[in-house]
């Protein structure tokens, strides 16, 4: 099949707009799946099909039949969530076109916004699709005034179907060849190469998703890595079919797979470019590739220090198969030997918790997520914290004291306007800073907020969709760092510090956090026979506090009666005992009331 009748695409879409649905559909269409069989073929791991998202990027090849002619087309699903961007963006550098897909019921959402401008900007030709036309509260008026007023998209282009039924679907691939053109490269010039995905075969080892720009790649090629400048050696290429299915070589145009005989998933780079060994200095990488950072990190402890090394065996199983994790052992003197996990985002760590929670139930305590946060010394010098016990504690006025910043996102968030005021209180009271607000139909409204990520982990997410019934949709992108009043909060048990519970959080939080950390971690500390003091400190200074009264032992009640001197003798008597004791007693907190605290917070 000569160039001309290649297609690249790619499906834009909002969670739920029916992407994975409408991708079963084509495939079956295009006979590259058997009908009946469609078990979402593109949405690989468990968990994805399970909460019925995508995560990872899966491609497949078709052919397809066009007046008389032969079509190959290469569709590259995309991730469906926001934390993945550097796997959106490989997807859409990898496509030439997009079916931008939306939900006739539902309208354009915040995903479906932020998504296009994205492929907007990578230059890809857009093809609209209404889907879901078979339900009754379907509106593709509506949905194409919205495309109209705000893309700037020509309704008369739209394709209106139902991925359920399959209804009209078959009009998508003649839209597909028509309204967009083939890839343009050569095979004759040397191999540029971009990675799209990558995963990780028991047998084979890492296997590359590549598109081809420029070039060919067949088996014994010598590679190289602009990212990594490592060298590789092809063992064998081909397309996905729906599965691997090997092939004599990959040209220009194309998106297949290969296997590079590469050791470690951390070298394939999503957005990495690839050439021929020795072609280096003359043929330019692909533009983009930015390594995503670990935003989001989490703590997780065996409940049972003896379990440690079977954990950490299955915890890097995991790791492995999901190259945006990052690992690192920690240890904590209240909880023994742990890891911390490093995650792109809040949806990405919760899936990954879930994975955990799954295969190791209540043999895992995990903690509360936390942020990255940066110093920046007046050098110039710049120092990512994310581990709240390498925060510098307490005020210290000395001069050379760091300026303290915290990650930032810019969300967007589409609403019916009728939600409103609640959904800019949610945002306000999350120390959001509203940036735009468009009304863009009668009901529908797009917000734009800058808001602290560390706001957006604990579960704003949740009581967004919470207050607007389920209405509000929302996606956010990175929008760096900037200047905060962040401390840390420290948990004092008897005046001494508690290692394993500390927290660097904004000063307007401390109050608030500090009074809920003592009051639940006095349920979990048993009565002594001397006070015990919880505390909760921002440096020296304490913010919140609680005493658990120590056990009294009735020294009187002998003394019924008695006389009342003498009983209060006992009673100044015991007062030293106490005094004492409480002087030299430490308390001993059982490592089960921790992982009771920590696992509750
Ligand atoms: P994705 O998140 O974009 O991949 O969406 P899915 O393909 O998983 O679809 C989300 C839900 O919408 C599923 O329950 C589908 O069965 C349903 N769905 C998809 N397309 C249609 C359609 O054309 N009509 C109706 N009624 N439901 C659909
Ligand atoms: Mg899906």
């Amino acid at each position: 099949i000569p160039l001309e009748r290649f297609r690249n695409f790619c499906i834009v879409a909002h969670v739920d707009h029916g992407k994975s649905t409408l991708s079963d559909r084509l495939l079956e269409l295009t006979g590259t799946i058997e009908k009946g069989n469609n078990k979402q073929i593109l949405d690989k791991l468990d968990v994805e099909r399970e909460r019925g998202i995508t995560v990872k990027a899966q491609t497949c090849t078709m052919l397809y039949k066009h007046k008389g002619q032969d079509y190959l087309f290469n569709l590259v699903d995309t991730p469906g969530h926001v934390d993945f961007r550097a796997e959106v963006m490989s997807s859409f550098r990898s496509s030439d076109s997009a079916i931008l897909l939306v939900d006739a019921s539902q309208g354009v959402q915040a995903q479906t916004v932020a998504n296009f401008f994205l492929a907007f900007a990578q230059g890809l030709q857009l093809i609209p699709v209404l889907n879901k036309i078979d339900l009754p509260s379907s509106d593709p008026e509506r949905a194409l005034d919205q495309m109209k007023t705000h893309f700037e998209i020509d309704p008369e282009s739209a394709v209106s179907v139902s991925a359920k039924t399959g209804h009209n679907v078959d009009c998508i691939l003649p839209a597909v060849i028509e309204q967009t053109t083939p890839p343009t490269g050569s095979s004759e010039k040397p191999l540029k190469m971009l990675l799209v995905d990558s995963w990780y075969d028991t047998y084979k080892g890492v296997i590359l998703l590549v598109r081809i720009f420029d070039g060919v790649l067949k088996p014994g090629d010598n590679i190289y890595s602009f990212g990594t400048k490592k060298k590789y050696q092809i063992q064998e290429v081909g397309i996905m079919y729906p599965l691997e299915t090997s092939t004599r070589s990959l040209r220009a145009g194309q998106i297949g797979y290969c296997y590079p005989g590469m050791k470690n998933v951390s070298d394939a780079k999503i957005g990495d470019s690839f050439t021929t060994v020795g072609m280096e200095d003359e043929v330019e990488a692909c533009e983009g590739f930015e390594e995503p950072k670990p935003m989001v990190f989490v703590g997780a402890y065996p409940a049972d220090q003896g379990d440690f090394n079977r954990l950490d065996d299955s915890i890097r199983q995991l790791v492995t198969n999901d190259r945006s994790v990052t690992l690192e052992k920690e240890s904590s003197q209240a909880l023994g030997q742990g890891w911390r996990m490093g995650f792109l985002g809040t949806l990405h760590a919760s899936v990954f918790q879930d994975r955990l929670r799954q295969e190791h139930g209540g043999a895992l305590i995990i903690t509360a997520p936390t942020v990255p946060y940066m110093l920046r010394y007046a050098d110039g010098r710049e120092v990512i914290i994310s581990n709240p016990a390498e925060f510098p504690d307490g005020e210290g006025h000395h001069t050379a004291r760091p300026d303290r910043l915290e990650p930032y996102v810019l969300a967007t968030i589409t609403l019916p306007e009728e939600y409103l005021g609640k959904v800019i209180e949610l945002c306000e009271s999350n120390r959001g800073v509203q940036e735009e607000l468009t009304f863009w139909t009668s009901q529908q409204v797009i917000l734009k907020y800058k808001l602290p990520l560390a706001q957006l982990v604990s579960d704003f997410f949740g009581k967004l969709k919470g207050i607007s019934k389920g209405y509000a949709s929302l996606d956010y992108e990175d929008a760096g760092y900037e200047k905060s009043d962040i401390v840390r909060l420290q948990l004092l048990v008897n005046k001494e510090p508690v290692d394993a519970i500390c927290q660097v959080m904004h000063r307007s939080m401390t109050q608030y956090a500090g009074k809920q950390w003592v009051s639940k971690f006095k349920e979990f500390v048993q009565r002594e026979l001397f006070e015990v003091v919880i505390q909760a400190a921002v440096g020296n200074k304490i913010v919140a506090r609680e005493t658990v009264k120590a056990v009294r032992k009735d020294v009187t009640a002998k003394l019924y009666g008695g006389d009342r001197t003498r009983r209060m003798k006992l009673l100044e008597k015991q007062k030293d005992g106490r005094k004492k004791l409480q002087s030299i007693g430490r308390v001993t907190i059982e490592q089960k009331s921790f992982q009771g605290f920590l696992s509750k917070t």
